[in-house]
């Protein structure tokens, strides 16, 4: 028979005598039929029969059905009352004592568990209290005996040593173990699996108590772990959700393993499945949230714009996220174990690879690098512009490599487009003047090393304004476009055609010309009967034929004395002083010249030091009304250059107005004639002066403030001074000018315009501005001188003049007719060579009226 404990097994074996005796004692002392010690099963009722008194020595090893009721007793009383004997079943040797009665006492081990218990059977139904009292003292000898005997046993030292140490590594490891006997349905546990399920150690565990701690899903799965274990005889482990002390769900992991017995029939059979128990909620959590974490980077990666893989050393793809399809259009999985070569385009960036194979062969310092502008080839066949960076990494001893691909055809784009509004006309499409500065800059450099000439020319349209006045804008851009077409198809590589501003395009022959190329000068001699023949031929708008009128200004010189800026200002200088005069073909032709760009260029860089040198000087002209009396004069600066001599301003005002020279030569105007009345004034001396203000200097934030305070400096005497204003600036700069004017107006300066007529006349301005004074262009005085009529223009320029009330200066008068016509005109000042040239201070000063004082 197989006994739940084994402590009280361990002790059959061995002969008992002193228990018999204690057995015998008491059957004497208490007149019972016999006294026995069982061992007690908390499963089952049969008990088997340990020890008995001497009379019954034959019935040990037998067995009896213990009832439940008698077993529970147990545990709640030393020594029970009599029990009915019929209640037990016996063995046949003890068959007499179911008529009987019998009083039970419960048998502990040194823990206090109730391992077996004595059995005394008397015929009496009542007991006495001596009988009692024997009862208890055999009990407690019994157990006492028991129990010394259990301590003495050589196993148990070992077992208590080995159950404390499997508590101790239990409590440690946090690992409980259990055991259930098949036979005995009897489950067992250590002391951390009671601590584990919250149950007090020591306490009696059936299968159903130890299932309550799992939730139905739970118990399902181990019972099933368990039939497949006995099934296969093999060891399970599972992770099960269970209920803790505090009624919370944690995650358990159970192991089982099956013990198996040799049946009589000589077969394996499973009597007992033991295992550890642990709980594992924390490493669970952790082992989710590392999962979680896994899935979060994924995620991340899969979430990405760019393309992500991982390669080894040897270019072979390990993994790649989601995003390769959308960037290479592989899908990740067809990648993967594919070599990273075939993204690599085979001809266009060789330097991909190589610079990928560098990386993967790289030593370890190596861990980073970005490859910018290279192209990968997606699955489609197609190029896509990337940008590659790649990092190295080891994992499991082994080198990795991310390699990240950037999509940059949205960023290409983008940037062709602002390449494209940043280098090419956006009405002809063709390259602009930034790419010719550039182009010219590469023919100069490579003609100027082998003493080549370059060629380039300047087409002006001159009667493009016509057609933006006549037809509007759209139908001027119209006509260019056509212009460019029939340029680009003209004249073919190595020319190439730009466009220049507003209304110009450029001609450059990309080539450098040799003496010795023949063909090249060839090419170029053709150049003038192409422009006339197909590119100036009638344009036809609105069905009917329009001309086209072009200076087509031709630079050819040798490249090493040329540079972009020279070439630029050869064109414009030699098309600002080509005159259409007298020219009826509709195409001009006229070549550059490079001397004037010496000079040009002396200037503009002794400019800086002419105000500071004291170099500039002022002379003035003046102004008289009919009645020859001289109402003002305009100062007009020269310049005595110490190599050049005297500079007119018509030569270096323009130079000077392409930096900032002409704010500080306009200020050293202003304070000159500010010093000037001051001086006529102290001295009596009665006039007014004109001054001339750049357009650029009369926009400039401090030109009110600079003036002002010359004015007070020099005590200005109000209305003494006249801005002139030439008529281009008030078109051209209204807005930024208008409210220094105003200021400046209010403080007694008048305004006078320069040049009226000669500009597009709007009116807008004279309306608004308070201006008191036009100068009427020299040229139309001219023109009435020729053609000895009245001229509808100048008709109108008075009309308009009388209309605002505006003083009229003629300017430029050389002789007695202009004069005259001037005075039948009804201008009321005259200025120009017939009346006085410019004229030094000294000799001015000397015509200057004396103040009128009053009373004198
Ligand atoms: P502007 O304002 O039209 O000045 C009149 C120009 O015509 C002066 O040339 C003057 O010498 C010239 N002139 C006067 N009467 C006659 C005449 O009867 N016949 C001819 N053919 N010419 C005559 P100048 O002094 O060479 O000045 C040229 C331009 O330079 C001026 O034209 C003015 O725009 C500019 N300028 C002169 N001084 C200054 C200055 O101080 N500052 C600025 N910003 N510009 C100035
Ligand atoms: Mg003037």
């Amino acid at each position: 028979m197989q006994l739940h404990d084994g402590l009280l097994g361990s002790l059959q074996d061995n002969s008992l005598p002193e228990i018999t005796s204690r057995l015998s004692e008491a059957k004497v002392n208490m007149e019972a039929t016999a006294v026995l010690l069982v061992s007690i099963s908390p499963v089952s009722t049969r008990v088997g029969i340990l020890c008995c008194d001497d009379i019954n020595a034959d019935s040990e090893k037998e067995s009896l059905i213990m009832p439940k009721h008698a077993q529970l007793l147990l545990s709640m009383t030393e020594v029970s009352a009599t029990l009915p004997g019929s209640d037990f079943e016996w063995p046949k040797a003890l068959i007499n004592c179911a008529n009987q009665n019998v009083i039970v006492g419960g048998i502990k081990d040194f823990q206090g568990n109730i391992i077996g218990a004595v059995l005394i059977v008397l015929r009496c139904h009542q007991l006495t209290s001596q009988q009692k009292h024997y009862a208890s003292i055999a009990r407690q000898q019994i157990e006492l005996g028991l129990q010394y005997k259990l301590i003495q046993h050589p196993f148990t030292d070992k077992l208590a040593e080995k159950i404390q140490l499997l508590n101790e590594i239990g409590r440690i490891s946090h690992v409980g173990g259990w055991e259930l006997d098949l036979h005995a349905s009897l489950v067992s546990w250590t002391r951390e699996t009671y601590l584990l399920f919250g149950v007090t150690p020591g306490r009696d565990i059936t299968v159903e108590r130890a299932l309550a701690n799992f939730p139905q899903a739970s118990r399902e799965k181990i019972a099933k772990a368990m039939k497949a274990s006995r099934k296969s005889m093999s060891t399970f482990a599972l992770e099960v959700e269970y209920i803790n002390a505090e009624g919370y769900r944690r995650w358990l992991k159970m192991t089982g393993t099956p013990q198996t017995d040799t049946t009589h029939s000589h077969q394996e059979k499973v009597y007992r499945i033991y295992g550890s128990v642990q709980d594992i909620t924390e490493h669970k959590r952790l082992s989710d949230t590392q999962h979680n974490y896994t899935e979060y980077l994924s995620t991340i990666l899969d979430s990405m714009a760019d393309a992500l893989v991982t390669i080894d050393v040897d270019g072979t793809v390990i993994t790649a996220n989601n995003s390769v399809e959308h960037v290479l259009g592989y899908d990740a999985d067809e990648l993967i174990g594919q070599d990273i070569g075939i993204l690599v385009p085979k001809v266009e960036s060789q330097n991909t690879k190589e610079h990928l194979e560098t990386f993967m062969k790289g030593d370890r310092k190596t861990t980073k690098a970005s490859l910018e502008h290279h192209f990968v080839s997606h699955k489609n066949g197609g190029l896509i512009p990337v940008d590659i960076s790649l990092s190295s990494f080891h994992f499991d001893m082994q080198k990795r490599i991310v390699v990240v691909f950037r999509d940059m055809s949205v960023r290409k784009q983008l940037a062709d487009q602002v390449y494209q509004a940043a280098y090419y006309d956006s009405i002809t499409q063709l390259p602009n003047t930034k790419l010719f500065d550039k182009a010219l800059k590469g023919v100069i450099r490579k003609a100027g090393v082998t003493y080549a000439d370059i060629y380039c020319a300047q087409i002006a349209i001159d009667n493009i304004s016509q057609y933006k006045q006549a037809f509007g804008q759209p139908t001027a851009d119209y006509v260019m476009r056509i212009l460019a077409s029939r340029l680009t198809r003209t004249f073919s590589k190595p020319f190439a055609i730009f466009r220049g501003a507003e209304d110009n395009f450029y001609l450059l022959y990309e080539d450098i010309i040799t003496e010795e190329d023949k063909d090249a000068q060839k090419t170029i001699d053709a150049v003038r009967r192409q422009f006339t023949d197909e590119v100036c031929s009638d344009i036809t708008l609105h069905n009917s034929p329009h001309k086209i009128y072009a200076v087509v200004t031709i630079c050819q010189l040798k490249g090493m004395k040329a540079n972009v800026s020279k070439v630029r200002h050869m064109l414009e200088e030699g098309y600002k002083q080509l005159s259409r005069d007298n020219v009826n073909t509709p195409v001009v032709f006229h070549s550059a010249s490079s001397v004037g760009y010496d000079r040009y260029n002396f200037i503009r860089q002794s400019l800086g030091a002419a105000v500071s040198n004291h170099e500039l000087f002022i002379q003035l002209q003046p102004q008289y009304e009919s009645d020859g009396s001289m109402v003002c004069a305009e100062a007009l600066v020269r310049w005595q250059h110490p190599q050049l001599g005297l500079i007119t301003p018509a030569e270096f005002i323009p130079i000077a107005e392409e930096s900032d020279a002409i704010v500080e030569i306009g200020q050293w105007v202003m304070n000159e004639c500010g010093k000037l009345l001051y001086e006529c004034n102290k001295s009596g001396l009665r006039t007014r002066l004109s001054i001339n203000i750049s357009a650029k200097h009369m926009a400039r934030a401090d030109f009110t403030e600079k003036m002002l305070a010359v004015i007070a400096h020099w005590n200005v005497p109000k209305g003494s001074l006249t801005i002139e204003l030439r008529e281009a600036v008030l078109i051209g700069s209204f807005a930024l000018v208008r409210n220094s004017m105003k200021e400046l107006a209010d403080k007694g300066v008048s305004f006078s315009i320069d040049h009226f007529g000669s500009g597009n006349l709007n009116l807008s301005y004279l309306r608004d501005l308070c201006i008191k004074e036009v100068k009427l262009d020299r040229h139309f005085i001219d023109e009435e001188d020729k053609i000895g009529a009245q001229s509808p223009l100048l008709n109108s320029i008075f009309d308009i003049a009388k209309i605002f009330e505006l003083r009229t200066v003629a300017e430029g008068i050389e002789n007695t007719t202009q004069f005259n016509d001037a005075i039948k005109r009804g201008c009321h000042v005259f200025q120009g060579y017939f009346l006085d040239k410019p004229l030094n201070v000294t000799d001015w000063r000397a015509k200057l009226p004396v103040k009128q004082h009053a009373g004198g």
